[in-house]
């Protein structure tokens, strides 16, 4: 592990939320501890055994991002569950393919939009798996139900990110083209991050560009054959 100095531009990875909150007022918790993102703030890393300045070195804790998409779909099967890209920065520390940092903001939530064929799939695969990740996710006060398009709005609104709904994700795991376009966000988003802040309309165009293309990979998946669930 090696770590960061305290950078001015973030470090950005990918993660997971939960959507949880009211329907006119969404907000974003944490799948793994009870943990809710306020809106426009940053998140601040807290260390559950008393890390003076969280991410410790020979601790769990600090705000988890990952470098690499693919690693989230599986994880990410679920209704109520957003992936996103999300700006790091403050102290952090190298992890397995990611990062625990200090400080986090989301700076652009995809919201999986599962089909029947998701659905049918995931309980033809592991149904247990299933009901174990939504009762878990219930703890934590996420809603585990696909959110309306009203939710949404309010949700990019009230967290100044945008929004996209991408389709389900099962079953084209992993998706060379997916995590190209995966990794041309990310370092756009990084990249442009100070540019964006500052208002550069140039930026801001490249940011949507690279989301809009990812999702479009996602878009490629949408109209698989139907898995032989009777097989
Ligand atoms: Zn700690």
């Amino acid at each position: 592990m090696t770590e960061a100095p305290d950078a001015a531009i973030p470090v950005v990875g990918f993660r997971l939320w939960l959507l949880g909150g009211a329907r006119t007022a969404p907000d974003l918790r944490s799948p793994a501890v009870a943990a809710t993102w306020a809106p426009r703030t940053a998140m601040v890393a807290a260390c559950p055994r008393g890390c003076a300045r969280p991410p410790g070195w020979d601790c769990g804790c600090g705000l988890y991002a990952t470098s690499v998409l693919d690693r989230l779909l599986v994880p990410a099967v679920g209704d109520g569950v957003l992936l996103g890209c999300v700006a790091l920065w403050g102290r952090v520390v190298e992890a397995d393919q990611g990062w625990r940092a200090e400080y986090a903001y989301p700076l652009a939530l995809l919201v999986p939009r599962r089909r029947p064929l998701d659905r049918a799939l995931e309980q033809y695969l592991s149904p247990g798996l299933a009901r174990m990740r939504r009762a878990r996710w219930l703890a934590r006060g996420g809603r585990a139900e696909p959110p309306d398009e009203g939710t949404l709005a309010a949700l990019g609104e009230r967290y100044g990110v945008p929004v996209h709904v991408v389709a389900g994700l099962l079953p084209r795991i992993p998706d060379d083209d997916l995590a190209h376009r995966a990794a041309a966000l990310r370092d756009e988003a990084a990249r442009g991050l100070p540019h964006r802040r500052l208002g550069d309309g140039h930026a801001r165009h490249r940011f949507t560009r690279a989301i809009e293309e990812l999702v479009a990979a996602f878009e490629g998946w949408s109209d698989p054959e139907p898995p032989p669930l009777s097989a």
